[in-house]
């Protein structure tokens, strides 16, 4: 641990906390940091932080997986998705293939990128291929796509959008009986595109502190303190503790690219349900790219699983912040990286996975 977390760390130690704390994070970047470094052990006591909603792929729902395979194995079309896509698995229950890798197994042409111009360029040297780009994830995500269409691609390639912004699923959690934490730290990355002030509200409109942070264990620590300061002070405003990337009004450039390409919708959260105006789609001026208009027939009612979960995997509540990952009963038991059964033990922002690769195994 450097100088400087140690000098944070002492500064939490010194404060006068005498009831336990609840700090949700929302960032699968800072949950990595928190559990890889073993900072939250380093931390008091009675100051808990808690994953929330900062997996994209854990939240993206079964029937959007089905339609990549659909589109993948019915029509005769490449799919391409970022890498952590492939593993995630739907209900295991009722699935063949379980996953897009399994699929993949079984001949049909799909093929992991690690980014959208993986997916021109795969789209370029394929001229008589229609291919396919299964686009899942957050703001971060979703605004490197923009640029990508805004630039212009290919004719061949189409987009299965799959975006969620993250601050409407934290507003839902507030605005519920029971949120479950007292202050919140803010992903710092999101608020490098959208700008900070989008996290305003929730000091605002439900008088939580909150601050912004990057990705070190410094940045972390700051926005604690900063946030337990707030909270025994009896105040509430946002604090940006990432200032050298983090810009008041974010990245105009992308801002402008988002609202150009993509319009905002209501979206299903996988094993939440939908949340009002959280997803993007594609806006008018792209529809023609839409993947779904590939697919000979909508999805029948049967495959539309919204929400729905393998039996006994508790990711929507990991998610949620609700439980933590070793609350769940099929943890490092029926579920491991290796062997996943919940999209929280796929991904590299997942908790299931972060917290079982750092060594949290009971
Ligand atoms: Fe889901 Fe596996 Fe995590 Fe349980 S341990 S919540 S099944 S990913």
């Amino acid at each position: 641990m450097s100088a400087t977390a140690k000098v944070w760390l002492d500064r939490l130690r010194d404060l006068p906390l005498d009831h336990p704390v609840s700090i949700l994070n929302v960032c699968g970047g800072h949950e990595r940091t928190l559990s890889h470094t073993g900072l939250r052990a380093a931390l008091p006591e009675t100051i808990r932080i808690i994953p929330g909603p900062g997996c994209p792929v854990c939240v993206c729902p079964e029937e959007d997986i089905c339609d990549a395979m659909r589109l993948a194995r019915e029509c005769d079309v490449v799919v391409v998705a970022f890498g952590d896509m492939l593993r995630v698995p739907i209900n295991a229950a009722r699935s063949d293939p379980r996953c897009l890798s399994d699929a993949r197994g079984a001949g049909a042409d799909i093929r992991p990128i690690a980014s959208p111009r993986e997916a021109v360029a795969i789209a370029r040297a394929l001229p008589d291929k229609r291919v396919v780009f299964f686009a899942a994830g957050f703001e971060t995500t979703m605004a490197p796509v923009a640029a990508m269409l805004c630039q212009g691609v290919p004719d061949n390639l189409f987009l299965l959008v799959s975006g969620r912004l993250t601050w409407p699923a934290v507003d839902m959690l507030l605005a519920s009986e029971k949120p479950g934490f007292d202050a919140l730290i803010a992903p710092g990355h999101v608020a490098t595109v959208m700008g900070p002030e989008e996290w305003s509200f929730v000091a605002e409109r439900y008088g939580l502190p909150i601050a912004v942070a990057g990705f070190t264990a410094e940045s972390l620590l700051a926005a604690t303190y900063y946030v337990l300061t707030q909270l025994l002070a009896t105040t509430a405003h946002l604090k940006n503790c990432y200032p050298a990337i983090v810009r008041p009004g974010g990245n105009r450039v992308a801002q402008q690219q988002l609202s150009h390409s993509m319009r905002i919708v209501d979206a299903n959260w996988r094993g939440i349900g939908t949340i009002a105006r959280s997803g993007f789609a594609l806006s008018e001026t792209f529809a023609s790219r839409d993947a779904r208009s590939l697919l000979a027939s909508p999805q029948d009612a049967a495959r539309r699983h919204a929400g729905e979960m393998p039996p006994g995997c508790d990711c929507a509540r990991v998610v949620l912040g609700k439980v933590v990952p070793t609350n769940c009963k099929l943890y490092g038991k029926a579920c491991t990286p290796r062997r996943p059964i919940g999209p929280c033990m796929v991904s590299d922002e997942g908790a299931c996975h972060i917290w079982w690769t750092s060594g949290l195994h009971n």
